[in-house]
């Protein structure tokens, strides 16, 4: 089986971990740099982008991501964990800072409260191959820019919340809520 590694500092892992082991993947999580060695595929879960930037530094962890996914490792980062892939945030908080291993720029709780906890179902691929996703926003980050080399594979009301760029995946939403598997099976799909 393929083994998953979940950055495990802070937000939603646990809805992450069962989802994965639905699908038959091992889950490991990460909470020291060590490890990340060894996975085929990782995770980088939602919560608060800002907390995040703070722990991966905390526990040595920024560097070894940064490394281990521009390295090539498939990697999946919802709503906070697209933040901290984006290689610009239009809104950061002072000091904020990003591991930015993908050509993006969002905007942090974009959707704002009125959507809090939005549910939906987005449709979710290239265009011609799209199979629907049951997805939920929680004071979502959406992208108002992608640079070449990154495919839109999802939109919400016309804004960009699905991306891919190499084996890198970054979502606005949160399908480990909904128990949408797609997502999920198109990571374990790239290792
Ligand atoms: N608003 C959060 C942030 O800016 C993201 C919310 C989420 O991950 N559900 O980091």
């Amino acid at each position: 089986g393929k083994t998953v590694g979940i950055l495990a500092l802070q937000g939603g892992v646990a809805e992450h971990a069962t989802l994965l082991e639905s699908l038959g993947a091992q889950v490991r999580l990460v909470k020291k740099p060590e490890q990340i060695e060894g996975l085929d595929a990782l995770v980088l879960p939602g919560g608060e982008s800002t907390v995040l930037n703070r722990l991966t530094r905390l526990f040595g962890l920024r560097q070894p991501l940064m490394d281990a996914i521009n390295g090539g490792l498939p990697t999946l980062g919802t709503c906070a964990g697209l933040i901290m892939l984006a290689d610009r945030v239009e809104d950061p908080v002072a000091g904020q800072q990003t591991l930015g291993c993908m050509g993006v720029t969002v905007r942090r709780n974009a959707f704002g409260p009125q959507v809090n906890s939005a549910e939906t179902t987005l449709d979710w691929g290239n265009q011609g191959n799209q199979v629907g996703v049951r997805a939920a926003f929680i004071r979502a980050p959406l992208m108002v820019e992608v640079s070449a080399g990154v495919d839109v594979l999802a939109r919400y009301r016309g804004e960009i919340v699905g991306v891919q760029q190499g084996k890198i995946i970054g979502i606005s939403f949160h399908p480990e809520l909904t128990g949408d598997t797609t997502v999920h099976r198109h990571l374990l799909s790239l290792t």
